[in-house]
């Protein structure tokens, strides 16, 4: 059976596949098998980062794959210690040659680093690579809202996305509608909790997983999809990658999501944004 996948349409007028598989902490010598597991089970749009040191791994399953490039949508991110102009561009064209690709369909900023004060700075550079053609979309990650309120502020960029943790115990609804308000998409970083934080155990999400004769896991991506959100989740197993690729014949209820959502708690896995410099 092949799973169509739905896709959003960023501010800038390009389109992202909402579901798609995330590389973090997937070990560079096991990430080609597992990003080919991922593009053989369905997923065509992969995130990774410059960080996770698996970019060449990512780039040798596309081009194993023998999808054509346009039916893929591929997203890496500038580390904080590469923020800046020319270390933009240089960390920039590393990634892309890592990847083997002539242009990423998304590029972020990973993190505000906001005590290195260069985040502006680099959304300029970002821009620059945009209108090079050589990232179609630009974007940032792990933003909140007076980061977001700056960039708006001091640069001509509105991003396609802000890429936040994000799942139904850490909804940051402050960061969330300032984004919604300004046309810039909502990509869901740890969907799951990152398995640290005991989403699937909670009853509300277990009753609907058991009503709908799905996971737990399933249940939960599919409250990010009718959330609008854009998810990724990771696992190095096949059985998950194709149990969370498996998520567009069931539809939560309004009381369903309701109940889900009201899960939130603060329950963040990993650092503040503030914290990461
Ligand atoms: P996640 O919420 O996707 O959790 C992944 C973990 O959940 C797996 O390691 C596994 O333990 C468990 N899991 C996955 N599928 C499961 C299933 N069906 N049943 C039971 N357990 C299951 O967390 P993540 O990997 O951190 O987030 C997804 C992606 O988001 C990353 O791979 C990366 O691409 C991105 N990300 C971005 C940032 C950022 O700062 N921008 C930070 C973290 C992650």
């Amino acid at each position: 059976m092949t799973i169509s996948v739905p896709t959003l349409t960023l501010n800038d007028g390009h389109t992202i596949p909402q579901l798609g598989f995330g590389v973090f902490k997937v070990e560079p010598e096991e990430t080609t098998r597992i990003v080919s597991d991922a593009l053989e089970t369905g997923y065509r749009h992969i995130d990774t980062a410059a960080i996770y040191g698996n970019e060449a791994g990512v780039g040798a399953a596309l081009g194993a794959s023998g999808i054509a490039r346009p039916d893929l949508f591929v997203t890496t991110k500038l580390w904080n210690d590469r923020q800046g102009t020319a270390s933009a561009f240089d960390a920039f064209d590393e990634s892309l040659e890592k990847l083997g690709l002539d242009y990423v369909d998304l590029y972020l900023i990973h993190w505000p680093a906001p005590a290195k004060d260069r985040y502006v700075e680099s959304m300029k550079a970002l821009e620059q690579i945009r209108e090079s053609g050589r990232a179609r979309s630009i974007g940032v990650s792990n933003f909140l809202a007076p980061h977001l309120a700056r960039l708006l502020a001091e640069t001509d960029v509105v991003p396609a996305v802000n890429q936040i943790e994000l799942h139904p115990a850490h909804q940051q609804p402050e960061v969330t509608a300032f984004a919604r308000a300004h046309g810039i998409r909502i990509e869901a970083w740890g969907p799951l909790g990152q398995g640290k934080y005991p989403l699937f155990e909670e009853p509300v999400v277990a009753v609907a997983a058991e009503a709908h004769g799905k996971t737990p896991a399933q249940v939960v991506i599919r409250w990010h999809l009718q959330m609008g959100n854009i998810v990724f989740p990771k696992s190095n197993r096949r059985e998950r990658m194709a149990e969370n690729f498996d998520v567009f014949d069931f539809e939560l209820s309004h009381t369903e999501l309701a109940t889900i959502t009201a899960l939130e708690r603060v329950g963040r896995v990993s650092a503040h944004p503030d914290d990461v410099n």
